[in-house]
């Protein structure tokens, strides 16, 4: 199965110009500090070949980032973007050229696409940014700067930790409901002692909620936590894990 990564979306083979994968750990970049340019090699090295790459520090907030809104780097002949990395989860694009990536290593991995006004967004959605609203921001973030609705949009969820795995949230399940309604209590797999949590089925919801429709929300890829051959996982492994990453862009 290692041999499937990167992951994709069938459906979204149809999307002229669109460049979209999940990693596994083969093409991981370590929990330490890194670069663009090494997640730019870690896609090279998978068989991209992007002129740019965008890249954050990830902080679980719902800050919006562009590659739009910012210069490229000189040193490195135009090929990368910020050599000094931007705080934040949530990045858009319509540009070509440049390729949105995030890392995960349990929360989940988002990518989202708008054909007609070839706008991405990649999310990196951890409870807290999930919670937060990091979702809602790229929806709004993906209307306000591209006229692209989620009426539109098709949604990938990438590996993350499943409720199979994820022992959390007793103490954080009402903060949940409270936000996003009883419904969300389906996310929840709940025991007499514990609560597990299914990250991806709750993002799913959140999108839904937000009117992306059902049939284009792809689940791709499995649990994390589950299958230490083909990815990390922080909850499996503690700190030092790696992540692998995710991205989303277009060829010029
Ligand atoms: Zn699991």
């Amino acid at each position: 199965m290692t041999s499937g990564y990167p992951l994709r979306v069938d459906a979204w083979s149809d999307i002229p110009g669109l460049v979209h994968g999940f990693l596994g750990r083969a093409h991981g970049v370590p929990a330490g500090p890194f670069t663009t340019s090494d997640v730019h090699d870690a896609l090279v090295r998978a068989g991209e070949s992007p002129r740019a790459v965008a890249a954050s520090l990830q902080v679980h907030g719902i800050a919006v980032l562009s590659p739009e809104d910012m210069p490229r780097a000189p040193e490195d002949g135009g090929v990368l973007y910020a050599a000094e990395l931007p705080e934040g989860d949530v990045w858009v694009s319509a540009s070509a050229d440049v390729v949105l990536t995030i890392r995960t290593a349990d929360c989940v991995p988002i990518l989202l696409v708008a054909p007609r006004a070839h706008a991405v967004a990649a999310v990196h959605a951890g409870w807290r940014g999930t919670l937060d609203g990091a979702i809602e921001a790229a929806l709004a973030a993906l209307t306000d700067r591209y006229d692209a609705h989620p009426e539109e949009l098709s949604a990938a969820i990438g590996p993350a930790i499943d409720g199979c795995c994820y022992e959390f949230g007793r103490e954080h399940f009402a903060a949940f409901e409270a936000r996003f309604g009883p419904e969300v209590a389906a996310a929840w797999r709940r025991t007499n002692e514990s609560y597990f949590l299914d990250l991806r089925s709750l993002c799913r919801r959140v999108l839904e909620r937000a009117h992306v429709p059902g049939d284009a929300i792809h689940i791709v890829g499995p649990c994390t936590a589950e299958h230490p051959d083909e990815l990390h996982s922080h909850r499996r492994d503690g700190p030092h894990a790696g992540r692998q990453l995710s991205y989303i862009g277009w060829r010029s």
